[in-house]
């Protein structure tokens, strides 16, 4: 590389090392499990999306390894060229049923899926209202796509109303311009629920297409697990969902659920999906035997949602700010950034794993420990890492 080159990154480095922002790897030897070894130390593990410990569940592993010896390793090729596999369609079928839709298309990830699925649906003159707190592929898909992108304040219906009546008439009601409200269903980083019952009565008034992103709550919301709408009681055949098969449901992959004709459209539109080649079918097996396994134990997400409980209630007891979580994703407000980093060595030193979370990846001034539950997390590791939380927060003057 050139001089230059290298000055203009090592600059770019150190500035990210002086504000406490430069990021590293942490080394996890063995399966993701509630206790794992990182950096060669034994911890409780306090932030895997593994939410139902399904990754490590005998039907998943089985379904890996059968789909492996029956097909292979890989698709190697793309779905439209010679990559479309039986077991392909058969997640497609599977997620779409469990999800309450007509039809759904599969991804390589979570992130490809939004990424395909915004950047496609949008297109020039079409106006796409964003959440504030949405994640980052969200964001990448609308800055991917050829519309207007307009962020409203977070979960703030009024805000969203206000941007709708804006909205030249023209490029709407009448006219042949989309307008698209796209949010997460629980927020990945404040751990909160989108008010979807007020979206889509606000979405039908301006006659706006709604896509949810319940990468989080897929397999944890709801009686079934079914995701945010069944958590509302609600069901919209037009509202279009995205989610992820690498979180609750403990493998990997995205997906796009709605309407027929949203489906083809993607098929036939997303770069994500046209240019990259499909899944592995082990990896579509583990996903198939997840959606079976929270349609058939129900205890287990009954089981997360005590965990989460008892752990909320745990550090909102002990003066902790937990935002506005609702669930499973427990934010732990610290506000500064380098107290943030220090706190989350300290704990680790003491056994528990929860990283930080820094701008980026959240606004300013928010910096916080960001606590994920899983189903398997036993009471004596919600104890432990609830009393690592208190004395950690007494030693930095936080509580
Ligand atoms: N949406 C949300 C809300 C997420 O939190 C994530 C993952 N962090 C994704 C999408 C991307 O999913 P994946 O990890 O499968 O790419």
């Amino acid at each position: 590389m050139s001089l230059l080159v290298d000055q203009t990154l090592k600059r770019e480095i150190d500035g990210l090392k002086r504000s406490g922002l430069y990021r590293t790897l942490r080394k996890i030897a063995g399966p993701v499990d509630t206790q794992v070894s990182i950096d060669g130390r034994d911890v409780i593990l306090l932030s895997s999306n593994n939410y139902l410990g399904l990754t490590n569940h005998p039907r998943l592993k089985e379904a890996a390894a059968w789909a492996v010896n029956k097909y292979g390793a890989g698709a190697c090729a793309s779905r439209l060229i010679a990559g479309n596999m039986e077991i392909h369609e058969e997640l497609e079928k599977r997620i779409a049923r469990f999800k309450g839709y007509q039809a759904a298309i599969i991804f390589s990830t979570g992130y490809m899926a939004n990424i395909g699925l915004i950047s496609s649906l949008a297109t020039k003159g079409d106006l796409i209202l964003s959440d504030e707190l949405n994640h980052a592929s969200i964001i990448d898909g609308c800055k991917l796509s050829d519309a207007e992108v307009k962020v409203y304040p977070h979960n703030d219906i009024e805000g969203l109303r206000r941007l709708l009546s804006q909205r030249n008439p023209r490029s709407s009601q009448g006219g042949s311009k989309k307008t698209i409200i796209v949010t997460d269903g629980i927020f990945s980083m404040d751990g909160d629920i989108a008010p979807l019952p007020e979206i889509l009565q606000v979405a039908k008034e301006y006659d706006s297409i709604v896509i949810i992103d319940d990468a989080h709550a897929t397999g944890v919301l709801g009686e079934n697990g079914r995701g945010t709408l069944e958590h509302f009681s609600l069901e919209d055949e037009n509202l279009i969902q995205v989610g992820t098969f690498s979180k609750a449901l403990g493998s990997l992959g995205g997906f796009v659920a709605g309407p027929q004709l949203v489906v083809d459209y993607v098929r036939n539109k997303a770069r994500g999906f046209i240019y990259s080649t499909a899944l592995p079918p082990s990896v579509c097996a583990a996903s198939i035997a997840a959606i079976d396994t929270v349609e058939k134990e129900p205890l287990i997400r009954k089981r997360l949602w005590e965990n989460v409980t008892r752990f909320r209630r745990g550090l909102i007891n002990m003066g902790y700010d937990t935002v506005g979580s609702q669930t499973q994703i427990i934010p732990v407000m610290i506000k500064d950034t380098h107290l943030t980093m220090e706190f989350a060595k300290g704990i680790l030193k003491k056994g528990i794993y929860a990283p930080g979370i820094r701008p980026p990846t959240v606004p300013e001034g928010t910096s916080r420990i960001r606590a994920t539950l899983m189903a398997s997390h036993t009471d004596e590791q919600i104890k432990m890492a609830l009393a690592v939380f208190e004395s950690e927060g007494q030693r930095l003057g936080i509580i």
